[in-house]
């Protein structure tokens, strides 16, 4: 039984989904401790139990102490089986997280599946659903598989009501190395609002502008209808010959338009001024589908905490050994040793 300590490394919900990810994918069980341990409120969320259930309802798995609040549990995969999946993320959670748990063993399943996915599509401290469609997915499409996904309705926290769907057509997995972006296609800035007062998303795409050198064209608002809010995101896109990066700037409570956007635009002015193919969220994501594929490689920005954890937990499930080696342009390339 491969056993983990979810206080390790970065310490959060990741640790948990990847690790169901994993134990699906090579049918081995797992007990993990000190849950989230590195978070201000330890143990399970219920976004992350949505995540557990999901794990389990795709594979007939079982899994002992999953309750929101707990702090262990212990993972027995089943089969996964491919099929018509939905799953609700109750209060907003995201829908973005529980579809990193089950996606790349549906994918690894041998035949079609068709999710549909309620909760919250546009969420702090995960990828919104631009950023699943248009950065993360063509690269899991050049893997081998063809996973398509359509937003139905936003979901901004806490009100939540969002739909995804997603359509997965497995295939076998191959390596593919994504070290070079390719030059550069087009930007857009889209600032979104519902149900709160316009202006913020003008000083958004104000500010953008400030920090930005894109054609004013490139620049939007989009307001949603109000039942779907309150909600603001801003959503930075630079598409590349062979990937694209988003950076997303949530609109809450106590931060102001300006310094929203001001962080989001120096960001992806960073990004931009970068060579790599990988922003840091990407990379993080990336590092699941490529040990499943059993290779490959990417460059990517400096590793934040949560690729170095992935990596870890990647390692304990694979044997596989994934490291960052800090390359003389600047960019650090994630392969295999
Ligand atoms: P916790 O509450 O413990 O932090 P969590 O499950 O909400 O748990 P993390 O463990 O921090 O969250 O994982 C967040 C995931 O969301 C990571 O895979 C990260 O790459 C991704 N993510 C966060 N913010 C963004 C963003 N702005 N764009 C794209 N992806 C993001």
């Amino acid at each position: 039984m491969i056993t983990i300590d979810g206080a390790e490394g970065e310490g959060g919900g990741q640790v948990v989904r990847n690790a169901l990810a994993l134990s699906l994918a090579t049918g081995q069980p797992f007990r993990i401790t000190n849950i989230r341990g590195g978070r201000e409120k330890p143990g399970l969320m219920r976004q992350h139990l949505t995540a557990v259930e999901a794990a389990c309802a795709i594979a007939d798995a079982t899994c002992d102490g999953a309750a929101v609040g707990a702090s262990e549990i212990t993972f027995h995969p089943g089969t996964v089986r491919a099929g018509d999946y939905h799953f609700a993320v109750g209060t907003a959670g995201s829908t973005s997280l529980v579809l990193q748990t089950v996606l790349m063993p549906l994918v690894m399943a041998g035949a079609p599946s068709r999710l549909v996915l309620e909760g919250g599509t546009h969420n702090m401290q995960a990828p919104p659903f631009d950023f699943i469609d248009r950065c993360f997915l063509p690269v899991l499409n050049r893997l081998g598989p063809r996973v398509t996904a359509r937003l139905i309705r936003h979901g901004f926290y806490p009100r939540g009501g969002g739909r995804v769907e997603i359509e997965i057509a497995p295939a076998p997995l191959s390596p593919v190395d994504c070290l070079d972006r390719g030059a550069p296609l087009s930007v857009s800035a889209t600032a979104l609002i519902a149900g709160l007062p316009f202006d913020i998303v003008t000083r958004e795409i104000e500010t953008a502008r400030r920090f930005l050198d894109w054609p004013e064209e490139a620049f939007a608002t989009h307001e949603l209808p109000a039942d779907r809010g309150p909600g603001n995101v801003l959503l930075l896109e630079a598409a590349f010959e062979r990937g694209t990066e988003i950076v997303t700037g949530f609109g809450k409570i106590g931060t102001s338009a300006q310094s929203l956007a001001k962080t989001a635009a120096q960001r992806m002015a960073g990004f931009i001024g970068s060579a790599a193919f990988a922003g840091p969220y990407l990379a993080d994501q990336l590092l699941l589908p490529f040990a499943l594929a059993g290779g490959g490689a990417f460059t990517t920005v400096k590793p934040s905490r949560h690729s170095l954890t992935a990596a870890d937990v990647i390692a304990r499930f694979t044997g596989q050994r994934w490291t960052f080696a800090a390359q003389d342009d600047g960019t650090h390339l994630a392969r295999r040793i």
